[in-house]
């Protein structure tokens, strides 16, 4: 008989992960990483760790690879499965976030070593794991926070207990399972990444007072931010942004206008890095406008302007106005035809002439509607751009050939992203240089977060050997 090779190695390596996972503890109620209790994904996680401490920095790298590829091959599956369940976004853009959380997260050459020598020897700086990360991830990017969190906090040694958004739980529990498998597959531990089958406030909650948590790390809106920084606990924050798209008048007005729209329509608006709000220098507005319908943005007007309002936002007791979830992610055509306007799929954006002041341009949407601001120069631009970005310090893009425009919009605002001349995605390595992350900390000063932002620095030293100098 003529057996195939490849076949023969592929059950083999399916009967290996088998026997590793039901030997490491996979099976003992939990569902690849899935339980019931975070007491139980916890302990598990504990586990997984001691055995990951156990492993070479080779062999690190290799459950690094087997997750990319197994996040990759899945990208189109997650995809349109956080569509489906949060019914937010767009599967095209949402493959690409999988894809390039998969590919473009660093691994473990991200961790350096820093070495100090002289008369008294050698002392090591080295960046060792936390141990248990709880990892807190949002519904507006479920996969690929946890695909690119996964990576990087396994590439830095650490094990993780996944806080997911309910809204999607569903997307977010099977990404866990399909890197647990892929880890297991390539002869790692079971359980590196765990969660709860039913992820609630109160498990979250119980997940950052649990004692064997070591780290925490919340990727979503203000709230979460607070609550984990106020967690008496090591922990790093990725909150909300607001970022505006500055236009000067020396800006390539047809690129600019491209850009903009590429940028605020990614995914239906809802990365916290793209552009919220279009702030232009009067002179080159009408232009700017004109382009941008040319290039998929649909312009209302007047009582347009306000009909969408009243459908998109809701008025709250304390705060002007609130967000109506409902709308959040969703297509501009879907929101045209709210207000009555029929449109293509090809329509991308909502564009809208506002005041300053107005709903849209202060909150942030995470909708295609983008309103567009006019000022009379440069220094308004800047003053503007500075007041609607909040002090989120998060992301903002300008479009200008003159650099000591961007350089002082780029002082002014400090926020942890600026692009120029690009639309916002580029700040994420997606037609920029750079690595991908999509946990990206600027309340906590990590900034682009990576795997060496989830270590400590440890100090090794050897006194009276070894420096050769
Ligand atoms: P969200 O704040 O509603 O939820 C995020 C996560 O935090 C969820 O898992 C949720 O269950 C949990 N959570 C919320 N409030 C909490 C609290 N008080 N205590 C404990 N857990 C809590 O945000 P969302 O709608 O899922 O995501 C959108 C928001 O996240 C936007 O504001 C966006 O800008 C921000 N975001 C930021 C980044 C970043 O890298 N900075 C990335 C993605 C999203």
């Amino acid at each position: 008989m003529n057996v195939d090779q490849t076949l023969i190695t592929k059950i083999a390596a399916q009967v290996l992960a088998k026997l590793q996972q039901s030997a490491a503890g996979g099976n003992d109620g939990g569902d690849y990483g899935v339980y019931q209790t975070v007491d139980e994904g916890v302990a598990a996680a504990r586990e997984a760790y001691k055995q990951l401490r156990a492993l070479s920095i080779a062999e690190r790298e290799k459950l690094i690879k087997a997750m990319r590829e197994a996040a990759y091959n899945h990208a189109e599956l997650l995809a349109k499965m956080a569509v489906e369940e949060s019914g937010m976004g767009r599967v095209a853009d949402k493959i690409i976030k999988n894809q390039m959380g998969a590919m473009k997260t660093p691994g473990t050459e991200d961790l350096r070593t820093e070495a100090q020598t002289g008369d008294h020897g050698l002392t090591l700086y080295e960046m060792g794991p936390y141990g248990v990360i709880g990892s807190i991830t949002p519904t507006t990017n479920p996969s690929e926070t946890i695909i690119c969190n996964g990576i990087g906090m396994i590439a830095a040694g650490n094990a993780v207990f996944f806080s997911p958004h309910p809204t999607a739980k569903n997307t977010s529990l099977t990404t866990i399972k399909i890197l647990n498998k892929a880890i297991i597959a390539a002869g790692g531990p079971a359980n590196l990444l765990t969660a709860i089958e039913k992820p609630s406030l109160e498990a979250t909650n119980a997940m950052m007072s649990h004692r064997d948590i070591n780290m925490l790390v919340a990727t979503g809106g203000p709230g979460v931010v607070k609550a984990v920084l106020s967690s008496g606990k090591k922990a790093i924050g990725a909150g909300a942004g607001n970022p505006p798209a500055v236009v000067d008048t020396t800006a390539d007005i047809p690129k600019a206008a491209k850009d903009i729209v590429a940028g605020c329509s990614f995914d239906n608006n809802l990365p916290c890095i793209a552009e919220k709000e279009v702030i232009v220098v009067g002179a080159v507005a009408d232009e700017l406008i004109s382009y941008m319908q040319k290039y998929g943005a649909y312009l209302i007007a007047g009582k347009q302007i306000d009909d969408l309002l009243a459908v998109v936002m809701t008025e709250k007791p304390k705060k002007a106005y609130g967000i109506n979830k409902d709308y959040v992610g969703k297509d501009a055509q879907y929101l045209l035809s709210q207000i009555g306007i029929t449109v293509p799929d090809s329509i991308r954006v909502v564009l809208c002439e506002t005041e300053a002041d107005h709903p849209f341009v202060i909150e942030e949407l995470m909708m295609p509607i983008l309103p567009v601001v006019q000022v009379k120069d440069i220094d308004a631009a800047i003053e503007l751009a500075v007041k609607v970005e909040h002090g989120n310090r998060h992301t903002a893009i300008m479009h200008s050939k003159n650099v000591d425009h961007l350089t002082r919009l780029a002082k002014a605002i400090e926020t942890t992203i600026f692009v120029k001349n690009a639309p916002s995605y580029a700040g994420i390595g997606v037609g920029g240089e750079g690595h991908t992350t999509f946990t990206i900390a600027g309340p906590t000063g990590e900034g682009l977060t990576s795997p060496r932002s989830f270590t400590r620095q440890r100090r090794c030293v050897l006194v009276d050997g070894f420096s050769i100098v």
